[in-house]
Order: structure tokens, then sequence, then C-alpha cells
């Protein structure tokens, strides 16, 4: 008998600002954001293109899904967002299609991909890649990709960034990176939208107490993620865009801290798969 078909979520990098490749760091991971949704009809959706991007892009080649389209939504240009595009190896196979969504003009986005794939930052060309790369405007109105819808919405951070909620026929997930709490309208805009959803994935990059000294830096604490599941009924929230200092055990404290106020919370961990709906 057929399993009903499920969605699911898998975080391929986790670690906020740089990459980090140690040994104290390696149980939560190492690489940069990238966080795939696979819906129940098999379409590939993928938030941002920090280094994680790398490996998720072997599974794809690995499992011949480049010819099935990729959907890739940049939640701002940010170093950590998309370095790793350049070493994602679907955009050099001609059977590949990927779109690419941002808030920006499709211009403007192609200039930036465009400037870290160039003379001398780089020996391959964006402008040349074989695989057919579409480039979409990212507006205040739903994206459809097959059943799943995405709404992206403004956050509060440097230069920007977009999250989106993103719902499937079977649940509802809300992925706030990179984001500093404190704009009132901002703030009751993610409340609003992260209404009943499942999943809150959010910017936890700061402990309360280092988060002193790092006002207007652009990222949020578990104390104001928790704040949001709570008023706004969520059912689990996972840390998010860890700080590149803290080591496992330290990010461990920071759950055991945040559990007490908020018992789904779970810390977003590179390799993890969660089944949803
Ligand atoms: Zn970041
Ligand atoms: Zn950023």
């Amino acid at each position: 008998m057929d399993r009903e078909k499920k969605a699911r979520l898998k975080f391929w990098g986790v670690r906020g600002s740089i990459p980090t490749p140690e040994s104290n760091k390696l149980h939560i991971g190492g690489n940069t954001p990238c966080t795939e949704l696979r819906t129940a009809d098999n379409d590939i959706m993928v938030f941002d293109a920090g280094t994680g991007i790398i490996n998720l892009g072997n599974s794809i080649i690995r499992k011949g899904l480049t010819s099935q389209g990729i959907h890739l939504f940049l939640s701002h240009f940010h170093w950590d967002h998309i370095q790793g595009l350049p070493f994602f190896k679907p955009i050099y196979r001609s059977e590949s299609r990927i779109t690419i969504y941002s808030s920006q003009e499709p211009e403007q986005t192609r200039r930036m991909l465009e400037a870290q794939m160039s003379t001398p930052f780089f020996p391959v060309d964006f402008k040349n890649l074989p695989a057919r790369i579409t480039v979409r405007k990212l507006r205040s109105t739903l994206v459809r990709v097959g059943g799943a819808r995405v709404l992206p919405f403004s956050l509060n951070h440097p230069q920007g960034a977009t999250g989106f909620r993103i719902e499937t026929n079977q649940s509802t997930i809300v992925f706030a990176t990179d984001h500093e709490p404190g704009v009132e309208e901002i703030d009751q805009n993610l409340r609003s939208l992260s209404r009943d959803a499942d999943i809150l994935i959010a910017d936890t990059h700061f402990s309360p107490e280092d988060y002193q000294s790092a006002k207007g830096w652009g990222h949020g604490t578990w104390k104001e993620a928790v704040d949001v599941c709570q008023s706004s009924a969520v059912g689990q929230l996972f840390l998010f865009h860890h700080n590149p200092a803290y080591s496992d055990d330290t990010v461990r404290s920071m759950l055991n801290d945040a559990r007490k106020e908020f018992r789904s919370t779970k810390i977003a961990r590179e390799g993890t798969a969660i089944e949803i709906g």
C-alpha cells in the first residue's frame, strides 16, 4: 500500500557568518545557511546558498534530479548566504533548470551573483554557466512552486533581508533569518505571519548576554524567537544561524535555557531531515 507522501525539511547548513570546520562545532555543523524543503510532489525548494548548498548539489546530482527544477530563494546577498553557489554542481549541468528568487530586480540579482563569479575571484563566469537559470523578483505576493506557496516578507537586517512563510498542503514553515527584533512594524508582521505555523526557523545568533554588546548587527536571540512562538501559537522552534564562535556545548546550553520557556525548541543541526505533515 502506498504510504501517504510527506514533505521533508532538511538542514544542509546552519552556521552563521563563516564556516566553522572545528571539531567542537561539528556536531551541530560548520556549513553556512542552506535549508531544503522537498515537497510531497518532489519539488526542490532551497532557502539560501551558503556552503551547505554544496552537499545538497552533490546529492541532487547523485540522485539524477537536476532536470526536475530547482527553486532557490535568497534571503539576501551577505556572503554567508551565497558563497556556496559557485560550487553547487547543478549549475554546471545543461539539463538543470534553476530559478533564483530574491527581493531585488532580476538584473540586480544577476549583477551580484556575477560579481562573486568573475575574474579574479572565480575561474568560471556566472554568465557562461551551462544550466538554464531564470531570475525572478519576489514581490509581496505568493509564489507558487508545485503545490507549495511561498510568501516573502521583510526582516530587520543591515542592507535588508527577506523571510519566507511557506505553506504546503500539509504544513506551514516560517523561515526568518537574518533578523534582529526591535522594529515594531517588522516584528508585528513576523508575529502575524508566524500565526499557527508548524515550524519557525529563527535567527538565534546571539545568547541574550552576548546580544547586549552586539545591538544593530542584525541578529537575534532565542528569547525573542521563543516570544514569537508563544504569542503566535507556533508548533516547533528551530534555533538557526548559529554564532561561529559558539561550540556545540554553548549552543546546547542555549537550547536548555530556551526549553525552560518553550519546550518544543530544537537546534537546527546540519544533516537533519524532518518529515512534516
Ligand atoms: Zn547570515
Ligand atoms: Zn546577513
